[in-house]
């Protein structure tokens, strides 16, 4: 009897949209089975080399795919690794496919609507219901004492899962096909679809017993003899992408390690589209033998945007993590790998600008993750780095380097601040002293940038500096204007003290304030105001517990009228001047972005417009 089983919500919703899009490249669901055919008799090839029990051991390594004009189906068969029953359930009724599961992600963020998304991720096995009437999967695993299976859907809400007899190890998927779909049965149709990729598949690819696939492993082959297409076609089979590849680097080494490989760089970053994190995808070869399809050490971590094939001669196939020795090995690799292509996008930013900063706008998160992580690479990461700064235009980014090359003799420090805008930024009260001093200052608009910059530190042997920060020197500067006796200043200095309290850690006089009347700064060394507000915004609901007072330190700016007539007011008419001097430090606090009550500051706002 066979046994019904439902598809757990997801698969509903994914099937819903795939049987009822209007996609036209139905063809792909071909190349979605034979690389699932292709994945299955890797994993059995690897497993091979470990356990010596495997069923129905004489089974060649080859994928078999037959026609049927008359049945209207279409069959694609393989010896792999094959599922038994629970994996059958497990594998094709439930969400594990990390292509389905970024599709689904983006439905949510995206709406439903857009047809365009089954475009730009695989749904793998599932492609399948855009042709068929009804899927056979039967199915039995390299295990050598477990029962074959066949899986039956139509693609609605459920399936069925029931025992067969005469199933050798391995898998084969019968597809009855849809009336609009009856090309896939013959024969001619279905070669014109294989051909486009069947020689990026390390197994022999048969086709109604007719060898169509030259096994041919693209990395090894010299670059100028390789079309783009065949570029764009091997990326999208091995990435299982939809996408054209947006940058691709090809090269070999022999010194330290012998490598053949190829990298592609996707057009767009899906780690935008929801909250799934990207996976390494980044496949290891040896000898065309594919090692393992997905290593998580062999690139580093911001890496994980990136796709292709790295194959080096010098790995064992049998290679363990486990191992000091291999682990190293693999280190190795990763390092000469990933310098290669850091060195290539630096050519990249050189020949095609324009091209890079479109790169930059879709993967600089990448770049940042990584110069504020990635110690072993750091330098040339920074180097790639792009910012908006006080020289540039609205919209135009330089690079640190160009940066560096316009400092003056005098300048030792790189000055940078953050802000939700180049607005908010120009406005602010931090800009002037520097903009007066001839200073250019890096803009940074993005939440990890505080992130980045602290943990890059330095660049090119230059401080990197917040110039909002309170232990900010700036050289000497002819201010414009009169400023306040120094006695006076004294005294107000002192007084403000005494009427802020606990507000301030500190009051002093500055010369950094050109056209503002006073700054806070921030004086928490571990803490920015960018980092307090987003520790406040975490905070779990319910917990009032009241976050440490923000250490300012409030600057004062001389020669401005508000500070020489507070100076005034503070003795002629107490109560008014602390008016004034609140306000001074909340306009001040509302600047810097750090002001947590505004309210309080309008009801004082009516009462000094009662004395004027
Ligand atoms: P993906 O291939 O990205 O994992 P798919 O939706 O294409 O996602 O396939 C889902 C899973 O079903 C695979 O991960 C694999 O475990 C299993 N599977 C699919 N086809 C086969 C096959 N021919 N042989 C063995 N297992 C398979
Ligand atoms: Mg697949």
């Amino acid at each position: 009897m066979p046994e019904t089983h439902e598809f757990q919500a997801e698969i509903k919703q994914l099937l819903d949209i795939v049987v009822h899009s209007l996609y036209t490249e139905k063809e792909i669901f071909v190349r979605e089975l034979v690389s699932n055919a292709s994945d299955a008799l890797e994993k059995l090839r690897h497993t091979q080399l470990t356990e010596k029990d495997i069923a129905d051991g004489d089974l060649a390594l080859e994928i078999n795919i037959t026609t049927d004009e008359e049945a209207k189906t279409l069959t694609i068969e393989d010896h792999g690794i094959g599922m038994n029953a629970e994996e059958l359930v497990q594998f094709l009724g439930t969400i594990a496919h990390s292509g389905s599961k970024a599709f689904l992600d983006a439905i949510k963020e995206g709406g439903a609507k857009n047809d365009n998304l089954i475009g730009q991720f695989g749904v793998g096995f599932y492609s399948a219901f855009m042709v068929a009437k009804s899927v056979k999967v039967y199915s039995k695993s390299f295990r050598a004492d477990e029962p074959a299976n066949v899986w039956t859907s139509d693609g609605s809400g459920s399936y069925t899962v029931e025992e067969v007899t005469d199933q050798k190890r391995g898998t084969k998927i019968v597809i009855e096909l849809k009336d609009d779909a009856e090309d896939y049965a013959k024969k001619d149709h279905v070669k014109t679809v294989l051909e486009r990729y069947s020689s990026f598949v390390s197994f022999p690819v048969n086709l109604d017993g007719d060898h169509v696939n030259t096994v041919s492993a693209l990395w090894l082959r010299s670059k100028n003899e390789i079309t783009d297409e065949e570029y764009t076609e091997f990326y999208k089979f091995q990435a299982h992408a939809y996408d054209e590849p947006r940058l691709k680097l090809h090269f070999s080494a022999d010194a330290p390690l012998s490598i053949n490989s190829i990298l592609f760089v996707p057009q767009s970053n899906t780690e935008k589209f929801g909250m799934t994190r990207a996976e390494p995808a980044v496949s290891l070869y040896c000898r065309k033998v594919l090692i393992d399809p997905a290593p998580k050490d062999l690139l580093p971590e911001w890496g994980r945007f990136l796709k292709g094939v790295v194959d080096s001669e010098d790995l064992p196939l049998n290679i363990s993590r486990e191992t000091m020795q291999d682990r190293a090995l693999i280190e190795k690799l990763g390092k000469v790998i990933t310098t290669r292509f850091l060195k290539f996008l630096a050519d990249e930013a050189k020949k095609r600008p324009e091209d890079f900063d479109k790169f930059y706008a879709e993967f600089g998160i990448f770049i940042k993750e990584g110069a504020a992580t990635d110690h072993t690479h750091k330098d040339a990461l920074a180097k790639l780095l792009r910012f908006e700064s006080s020289r540039t235009d609205a919209g135009k980014t330089t690079s640190l380097t160009d940066y560096v090359s316009r400092m003056g003799e005098e300048q030792k420090e790189i000055y940078f601040l953050i802000g939700p805008s180049r607005d908010a930024i120009d406005r602010g009260p931090y800009l002037e002293g520097l903009k007066a001093r001839n200073l250019e200052v890096i803009y940074c608009f993005e939440n990890v940038d505080d992130y980045v910059m602290r943990n890059l530190r330095e660049f090119d042997g230059k401080n990197l500096t917040a110039a909002d920060s309170a232990d900010l020197k700036l050289g000497d500067h002819e201010a414009e204007g009169e400023a306040l006796e120094k006695d006076k200043l004294d005294a107000l200095i002192k007084w403000l003290k005494e009427t802020l309290g606990k507000k301030v850690a500190e009051v002093k006089s500055s010369d950094r304030l050109v056209d503002s009347p006073a700054a806070v700064l921030n004086a928490d060394q571990f803490m920015s105001p960018q980092m307090r507000q987003m520790m406040k915004s975490m905070k779990p609901e319910g917990d009032d517990a009241e976050a440490p007072p923000v250490q300012v330190h409030l600057e004062l700016n001389p020669r401005h009228a508000v500070i020489k007539k507070l100076s005034e007011v503070k003795d002629s008419n107490e109560g008014k001047a602390v008016l004034m001097a609140e306000q001074l430090h909340d306009n001040a606090l509302l600047a810097a972005g750090l002001l947590e009550d505004p309210s309080t500051m309008v009801q004082r706002l009516y009462k000094l417009l009662e004395q004027v």
